[in-house]
């Protein structure tokens, strides 16, 4: 057995030796180490969880649902955190009594720039704390290992040069979101919905300043790319050039379940080894009147849950319309101990609804250019 004493203490080698340096360069190391320490307790847990149970179910929806339990079209959710907090932690029960591992904090929109439309902007930190300590006490009474992941979503701003965004401001921005996430007890931080490269990466950085391991997964709602551009393949080459990559990345909402299995296969293709995570839509969305509605089966969110799982996904889960209902029957599905078949996009069509790509990426289906509608203020 090797004693911890005859370890060499090489970690802690200091490079340079000018004296001046020397209490800045200590003071350097010893913040990296309480990051580094911070981020790796967090990520062995999510990393752990995954190989202890090979594949990880996430919740459902947090803003169709809060329609459902009576949020006002236009009133943001995360208002909630105040007025209806035992709505909040019920909706996190119902998704862990239904068999989720992790569960998504309601703070998808509390990042300083999109708070401010509701002149909420001063109390970024609180409402993400608030928000991370709600899920954090649903969790702990799962009896059960029970993760909880802290949303941030986009700023809804254009960085540079179309927009006025700059990667200082938004880094700032999520920073503050995180530090409010990870005060409040989140194990990661689970960036979703975004479309800019630039954003993502902003986002990935606030996460880490917070010391939080991160999670990050696109919306291709756009003929199999994001609204600015990227493409399944362009989000797998970005989680690798990160200096700190992803614990996990992959796609969420956009339009139906089978554009995103889709998604993941592509993804799968170009970096096999990599975790990723999928979290569609409950079926496509509809125009009903002058709401969007999803009108997807627990049978179809089993299907999409299996053929998430044989597309390469290790963390499934759903996103707009995705009810504990459907969550529960998706945990079935993904304990059935059946994993088909790495299927083909014309095999995940056929089960799953329409995939819209242009020729070259999905082996001859034409270009659509469908857009799926959203839920308004979160996933
Ligand atoms: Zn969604």
């Amino acid at each position: 057995m090797i004693q911890a004493s005859s370890v060499p203490q090489t970690r802690r080698a200091v490079r340079f030796d000018k004296r001046s340096a020397l209490p800045y360069l200590l003071v350097a190391v010893q913040q990296a180490e309480a990051a580094m320490s911070a981020a790796t307790i967090v990520a062995d847990r999510l990393s752990k969880l995954i190989a202890e149970r090979g594949v990880l179910l996430a919740d459902g929806a947090t803003g169709t649902n809060y329609f459902d339990m009576g949020l006002e079209s236009g009133e943001p959710p995360e208002a909630w955190l105040t007025e209806h907090p035992d709505r909040v932690e019920r909706l996190h029960s119902d998704f862990i009594a239904a068999g989720s591992d992790i569960v998504l904090t309601n703070s998808f929109g509390a990042n300083a720039f999109r708070l401010k439309l509701h002149d909420l902007q001063h109390r970024t930190r609180e409402l993400n704390r608030l928000a991370a300590s709600i899920a954090r006490r649903a969790a702990n009474k799962a009896g059960r290992d029970v993760i909880v992941a802290g949303s941030m979503g986009p700023t809804g701003e254009l960085f540079q040069p179309l927009g006025a965004l700059t990667m200082d401001a938004a880094v700032e921005a999520f920073t503050e979101q995180a530090r409010g996430l990870v005060e409040g007890g989140a194990d990661v931080a689970w960036i979703e919905t975004m479309s800019a490269a630039e954003e993502l990466e902003a986002a990935a950085r606030g996460a880490l300043n917070a010391g939080l391991p991160y999670v990050f997964t696109a919306s291709f709602d756009t003929a199999g790319r994001t609204m600015m551009g990227l493409t399944p393949e362009g989000l797998a080459e970005l989680a690798n050039r990160l200096p700190e990559p992803p614990v996990a990345y992959g796609a969420n909402c956009g339009i139906g379940p089978g554009d995103l299995v889709a998604s993941i296969l592509q993804m799968s293709a170009v970096a096999p080894s990599d975790i990723f995570v999928a979290k569609g839509n409950c079926g496509i969305p509809q125009w009903v009147g002058d709401k969007v509605h999803y009108g997807g089966t627990p049978e179809l969110m089993a299907e999409y849950a299996r053929l998430a799982r044989a597309s390469g996904a290790r963390i499934v889960g759903g996103c707009c319309g995705t009810s504990p209902g459907h969550i529960a029957a998706m945990r079935k599905a993904l304990d059935s101990g059946v994993v088909p078949p790495r299927p083909t996009f014309e095999a995940v069509e056929a089960s799953l609804g329409p995939i819209t790509r242009p020729k070259a990426q999905a082996g001859g289906r034409a270009r659509s250019g469908r857009r799926g509608g959203r839920g308004d203020g979160a996933e």
